[in-house]
C-alpha cells in the first residue's frame, strides 16, 4: 500500500523504514516477531528497496545517527528533505519531534538535526563562515496552508507564490530566528499548541494534515554564500479508506490519499528523470518544487 517504494534508492532519494515497538493499546501480544521478521526477509532480497529497517528497540539517537549525514549535507547548500510515512499511530511524530512531553534524550529527528547543525557552525566559523538560521512551520489541511506558529485566532490567508524559478514564497509567513536547542524545542511546543486547537475548534485530528517544519540556512563567507533549506515532513496518515465511514468524512480520506499519491507521483517522475514532473497537483509539492530533485536529497 506504499506511495512511495516505487522510486526508492536512487540517486539522492533514500527510504529507511522504523517499526515501532508494541503498545499496551495494540492488543497484539504476539505479533511483533511476525511483523519483524517478514520485514526482514523481504529486506534481504537483492531488489530491497529499502536501505535499512529499525527494528522495536531501536532509540531516537541510532535512528538520527543514519540520517546525520544527509541532514550535514544542508550546510553545504544542499536542499535536504525528511519525510515521515505511515498509517496514524505508526511513530511519525515521535520520530519527527519526539513524544509527549518533549524531553532531551528522546527527543526526535527536527530537534537533533537543528542541534547537529549549531554544532557544526562552531567549528565552521573558525573557518571564516557565519552562518544563519530562521525556521517556519506550516500546516497542510486539506489544501489550505495554516501557520503553526501564528496563533490561530489571528486568521491571514496563505498562498504560495513563485516569483522566479528559485524561489517559492508563502504570504503571511512567519519565520523565527533560531540559535539554541531550548527555541527549537518551544518553537515545537507553540506549534503542537497551536495545531491542537486549532483541530479541537474545527473539529478535525492532526493525523490529516501535513506539518512541515523548514529552516532556511544562509552561510555567508568571504569566499562565497549559501543558501540552502532543511525541510522535515510529518506526512498526513495513509490510512486506507475505509467504507463504514461518514460520507464527509470518506470524501476526506480520498483526499488526503490523493495528496499522498501525488507526492509520490512527483518522487517517480523525479527517479525516471522525466522531463515534466507533477509539482503543481497539490500544495504540498508546490511548497517543496525547490527542495525535490536536482541536487537535492530526500
Ligand atoms: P503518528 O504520528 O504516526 O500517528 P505517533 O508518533 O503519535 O504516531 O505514535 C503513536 C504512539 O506510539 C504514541 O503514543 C507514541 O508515543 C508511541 N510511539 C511511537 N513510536 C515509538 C517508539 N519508537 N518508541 C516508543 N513509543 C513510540
Ligand atoms: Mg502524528
Amino acid at each position: 500500500h506504499s506511495h512511495f517504494l516505487t522510486p526508492l534508492t536512487q540517486g539522492n532519494i533514500r527510504v529507511f523504514c522504523r517499526v515501532r515497538p508494541l503498545l499496551p493499546s495494540d492488543h497484539a501480544e504476539n505479533l511483533e516477531h511476525h511483523c519483524i521478521s517478514s520485514i526482514e526477509e523481504s529486506h534481504s532480497g537483492r531488489e530491497s528497496k529499502v536501505q535499512r529497517v529499525f527494528p522495536p528497540c531501536s532509540s531516537q539517537e541510532v535512528v538520527f545517527e543514519d540520517i546525520s549525514l544527509i541532514v550535514q549535507s544542508a550546510l553545504d547548500g544542499y536542499n535536504v528533505s525528511i519525510f515521515a510515512y505511515g498509517q496514524t499511530g505508526s511513530g511519525k511524530t515521535y520520530t519527527m519531534e519526539g513524544p509527549h512531553p518533549l524531553q532531551d534524550d528522546t527527543m526526535g529527528i527536527i530537534p537533533r538535526a537543528v542541534h547537529q547543525m549549531f554544532n557544526s557552525v562552531v567549528e565552521l566559523k573558525d573557518k571564516g563562515w557565519k552562518y544563519t538560521f530562521t525556521a517556519s512551520f506550516l500546516e497542510i489541511y486539506n489544501e489550505t496552508i495554516r501557520d503553526l506558529l501564528v496563533d490561530k485566532t489571528v486568521k491571514k490567508e496563505h498562498k504560495i507564490k513563485r516569483p522566479t524559478s528559485n524561489a517559492v514564497h508563502v504570504t503571511n509567513r512567519k519565520y523565527l530566528n533560531v540559535e539554541t536547542v531550548e527555541e527549537v524545542l518551544s518553537l515545537i511546543k507553540i506549534a503542537k499548541q497551536n495545531r491542537a486547537t486549532a483541530c479541537t475548534r474545527m473539529n478535525e485530528s492532526s493525523s490529516r494534515s501535513h506539518s512541515v517544519f523548514q529552516l532556511k540556512i544562509e552561510g555567508l563567507s568571504k569566499k562565497g554564500n549559501i543558501t540552502s533549506t532543511l525541510t522535515l515532513i510529518d506526512l498526513v496518515g495513509s490510512e486506507r479508506i475505509d467504507k463504514s465511514e461518514s460520507r464527509d468524512r470518506l470524501k476526506e480520506t480520498k483526499a488526503i490519499n490523493c495528496s499522498l499519491s501525488n507526492l509520490g507521483g512527483v518522487f517517480i517522475a523525479l527517479a525516471n528523470k522525466d522531463t515534466f514532473v507533477p509539482y503543481r497537483n497539490s500544495k504540498l509539492t508546490y511548497l517543496l518544487q525547490n527542495c525535490l530533485g536536482g541536487n537535492s536529497k530526500t
